[in-house]
């Protein structure tokens, strides 16, 4: 009766372009990475993102360009924030670091 395989097949899309994969494969970026690597994936802060072009290797890849990370830890934080109900600094210290 209740199937609900229509919102499980949803199409992953690269969260800073919009591709879907073909050609470049998406890949799970932590937007947290290092040390807060766990708490990225307790708190959802990972998102999909084309392997190449906008993870690692691109001009304005997460893994390259520190401004297009910042905006990324900016938002997570501010999410995770709203999320869990925390002021800036219980996110600093789960977090380490304020990035707003
Ligand atoms: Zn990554
Ligand atoms: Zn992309």
């Amino acid at each position: 009766m209740s199937k609900k395989s229509r919102a499980v097949k949803r199409r992953r899309r690269c969260y800073l372009c919009g591709r879907n994969g073909n050609g470049d494969p998406l890949e799970e970026h932590h937007v947290f990475g290092g040390p807060y690597r766990m708490k990225s994936e307790r708190y959802g802060a990972k998102v999909p993102l084309c392997g190449f072009r906008c993870h690692r290797e691109g001009k304005e890849s997460v893994h390259r360009n520190a401004a297009v990370a910042l905006a990324l830890k900016e938002e997570f934080q501010l999410k995770i924030m709203a999320e869990q109900d925390w002021t800036v600094e219980q996110f600093v210290e789960e977090f380490g670091k304020n990035y707003t």
